[in-house]
């Protein structure tokens, strides 16, 4: 058995993510798996940019307050306990809220590239502060 006493947290790609966001890998995408594990937390007002994911992803919150949001403009509000499946391929991002702090453990398969995650454009304030009037109506 492997024991991992602790791993490194550090601050999420500026060109990835909108805010402060800190990410602790877990498990490192490798064959023959190529699953790979992160806890990734999000302080308020944080979000990913718009991405899919090649083989899906599971969202599993774990603390906090969120939102997950896709193109066709449903976004559902994430609270701790809470499991999001993403489809393969489908664009969608997630975050905190402007007043609470979210956490998740992320899940993917990657593929030969990595961890097959496509990054695309920002969640522009504009888009962010329309998902928040959506899941605060
Ligand atoms: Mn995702």
């Amino acid at each position: 058995m492997e024991h991992i006493t602790s791993t490194p947290t550090v601050k999420a790609p500026a060109e990835r993510f909108t805010g402060d966001v800190c990410l602790n890998l877990i498990e490192a995408p490798a064959e023959p798996a190529r699953l790979a594990v992160g806890l990734v937390r999000f302080t308020p007002g944080a979000r990913t940019n718009w991405h899919s994911h090649v083989n899906g992803q599971i969202l599993y919150i774990t603390d906090g307050v969120g939102l997950v949001g896709t193109r066709d403009g449903n976004v559902v509000r994430a609270g701790a306990g809470e499991t999001f499946k993403c489809p393969a391929g489908e664009e969608h991002w997630h975050g905190a809220t402007d007043t609470n702090l979210m956490a998740h453990i992320a899940i993917v398969v990657g593929d030969d590239s990595g961890d097959g995650t496509t990054w695309l454009e920002p969640v522009t304030d504009e888009q962010y502060v329309a998902a928040l009037a959506t899941v605060e109506g």
